[in-house]
């Protein structure tokens, strides 16, 4: 059977396509990657997202849109899709269980993961101390004293929701100003639990069943300082989704997929929403109106593709 539309992932993007494509009577296939939700069912508390006037939390919001999405007939499939086949229509798709699938149309909205720091230690101390995710792994450092990597939104997002758990947050920016929001910077600058390390970058992280020490370095002196530490969660940014369609659909150098201002990829029927190609925006509310337009070309690419069947040239 070949489908009419499918949607590779389960963020806001894939799961707001979902919404429309159903709503149009698409019937899409959601195939959702490991998680459903993406990054923001990691993120605790969403302040931002607009009609949440106290605000919500990433796991009920992708919760809310998942039974939205279904409520009006998208089927969403727990999978991973392996491989890809974009050369001919119906592109082709193999999943991690086992199953192959055939679609007129597809929407890639695959997401950006964390960039990790790829320093001695990270891959070691995983899960042993060094965490990508506050809100799955703060309450284990109840007490303790903790450091968080980065100087963007998410380091002092998740920074300060950490203060809940640790006795204090050492915020470790290699530079001496943040890339964050005001409202954030704020709210960093004025907790009494949070305490900046400006100018550092960690060239190593320590310890023996768990985490330690962390090695510091100033990038403009080089010098080196110890700092103890018992949890290093690093939010140094993002790294898109998209080595499954290297060589398939064009891409920037940093692997971003080249989109045209209708978010056309450069194969016919293929399109692309979210962070899989944004590096500007990235917020789940721009991820979502990509979703939106995603799916509203792809709606139109297939009527066409169904009036051109119906009377070939
Ligand atoms: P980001 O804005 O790209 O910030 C990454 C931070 O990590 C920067 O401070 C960067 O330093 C630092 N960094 C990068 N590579 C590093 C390395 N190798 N070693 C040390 N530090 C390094 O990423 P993000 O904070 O994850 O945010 C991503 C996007 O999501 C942004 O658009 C943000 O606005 C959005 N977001 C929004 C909210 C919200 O609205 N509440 C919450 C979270 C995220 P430099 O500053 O020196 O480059």
């Amino acid at each position: 059977m070949t489908e009419n539309l499918m949607i590779i992932g389960s963020g806001p993007a894939g799961l707001t396509a979902a919404i429309y494509a159903a709503r149009a009577n698409q019937s899409p296939l959601v195939i959702t990657g490991n998680e459903i939700g993406g990054q923001i069912a990691t993120t605790n508390e969403v302040e931002n997202y607009p009609g949440f006037v106290d605000g919500v939390t990433g796991p009920e919001l992708v919760q809310l849109m998942q039974k939205q999405a279904q409520k009006f007939g998208a089927r969403i499939e727990m999978d991973y899709v392996t491989g890809v086949d974009l050369r001919a229509r119906p592109f082709k798709l193999e999943t991690q269980n086992g199953n192959t699938y055939h679609t007129q149309a597809l929407i890639v909205a695959t997401g950006a993961s964390a960039r990790k720091l790829n320093v001695p230690g990270e891959k070691e101390f995983a899960g042993r101390g060094v965490s990508y995710c506050a809100t799955c792994d703060g309450f284990f450092f109840r007490g303790k004293e903790i450091a968080v990597i980065g100087g963007g939104d998410s380091a002092l997002q998740e920074g300060l929701f950490l203060t809940k758990f640790a006795s204090k947050v050492h915020i470790i920016h290699r530079r001496d100003q943040l890339r964050a929001q005001p409202i954030l910077q704020d709210r960093a600058r004025n907790d009494p639990k949070i305490n900046f390390v400006w100018n550092s970058v960690v060239k190593e992280i320590q310890g023996s069943a768990k985490v330690e020490t962390l090695v510091l370095e100033n990038p403009r002196t080089h010098a080196l300082a110890e700092l103890p530490t018992q949890g290093v969660f690093v939010y140094v940014g993002h790294t898109p989704n998209t080595q499954l369609f290297q060589g398939q659909l064009a891409m920037d150098a940093e692997g971003y997929i080249q989109v045209d201002a209708r978010l056309h990829t450069n194969v016919p029927g293929v399109f692309a929403a979210g962070e899989a190609h944004d590096h500007v925006f990235r917020q789940a509310v721009i991820s979502a109106g990509y979703g939106c337009m995603a799916e509203m070309e792809a709606e139109k690419f297939l009527a066409e593709l169904a009036h051109t069947s119906s009377h070939p040239v």
